[in-house]
């Protein structure tokens, strides 16, 4: 995958708020193409293996079950600088924390229930990608 590219979850309380349209908008609005695009749900597997890198943490539990209750939005997006610039659009991972403006700051209720997911590498970006779609999905 080009290291144009990250990739997002709307999480599991985006979806049951209501708020996909809008968190979309707010994507779209920032410059990011969406390259490949579903709803679905994560199996506890699922979640366990795409936040492995967590299972030591204390919240790895909550994290899994939180991640697995209802249906995501995953996507694939594509701009000039896309893993830090998404970072920058989704503020820190603690919405009392993010910059105004962002969407954690706009649509989360908590460090735990945060809204969105954006990869923190290219190299997890091409791996995260990859583990929600296959090649035919991504244009
Ligand atoms: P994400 O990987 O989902 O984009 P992040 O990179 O900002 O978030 P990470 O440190 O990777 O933050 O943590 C992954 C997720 O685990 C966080 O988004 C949050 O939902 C949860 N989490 C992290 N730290 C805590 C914590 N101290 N208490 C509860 N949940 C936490
Ligand atoms: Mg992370």
């Amino acid at each position: 995958m080009a290291t144009n590219r990250t990739f997002t979850m709307l999480k599991p309380d985006s979806l049951e708020k209501g708020n996909t349209g809008s968190i979309l908008e707010k994507i779209n609005a920032a410059g990011f193409k969406i390259v490949a695009m579903k709803q679905t749900q994560m199996t506890v597997r699922d979640a366990q293996t795409f936040y492995a890198v967590h299972n030591e943490r204390p919240f790895f539990n909550d994290l899994v079950e939180f991640m697995t209750r209802g249906p995501i939005v995953a996507a694939i997006l594509e701009k000039e600088n896309a893993v830090e610039d998404f970072r920058t659009l989704i503020g820190a991972t603690n919405p009392e924390e993010a910059a105004e403006g962002t969407i954690r700051k706009l649509f989360a209720d908590s460090m735990s229930e945060n809204a969105v997911h954006g990869s923190d590498s290219d190299e997890n970006a091409a791996i995260e990608g990859a583990f929600h779609f296959s090649g035919r999905e991504v244009f």
